[in-house]
């Protein structure tokens, strides 16, 4: 006795969470699964903003010529893929996201003291490398909107900050 959807497993993977059936697709994408995404083109409203990080658990697609049409005349972009993400901050529920809301998310690491000099770190650590133009710690704000945001959020951030 069962009301499995054969077809349906196809595209996807069934899981459960805390009593919620979530399904997760099974494809691997143009970001592979287990690659770390940060989140871009946040809409206000949206549960992550610009620079949330997360993981690619899933993925569906990648979307045939007819899909993207589709939502063309919707009036949504032509996505080529829809990710699952675990967000870092919400990890027990992978979400679904279109691909133009995720980048592929780089960090540069070094082992001890840092070369930057605005970086006091001396031990092992970590900076983000921006999605759109490459720049270590965000540091093109004058020429990268995507750094500039980072900038500005951050000075909002900083209690030691009088704009
Ligand atoms: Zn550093
Ligand atoms: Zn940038």
């Amino acid at each position: 006795m069962t009301n499995r959807d054969y077809r349906r497993e196809e595209f996807f993977r069934s899981e459960w969470f805390g009593g919620k059936e979530v399904l997760i697709g099974l494809a691997e994408g143009a970001i592979p699964n287990g690659a770390r995404v940060v989140k871009v083109n946040s809409k206000p409203d949206d549960a992550h903003q610009d620079g949330a990080l997360g993981t690619v658990v899933g993925a569906l697609g990648p979307a045939n010529e007819e899909v993207k049409a589709q939502l063309r005349g919707w009036g949504f972009p032509p996505i080529e893929w829809i990710y699952w993400v675990r967000w870092d901050d919400l990890p027990e529920i992978p979400v679904a996201i279109s691909d133009h809301r995720i980048k592929r998310h780089r960090e540069i690491f070094f082992e001890g003291a840092c070369p930057f000099l605005t970086c006091l770190e001396q031990g092992a650590h970590s900076h983000p490398i921006c999605p759109d133009c490459g720049a270590v710690k965000y540091g093109n704000p004058f020429f990268c909107p995507t750094c500039r945001k980072h900038l500005e959020k951050e000075l909002l951030n900083d209690p030691g900050y009088r704009g």
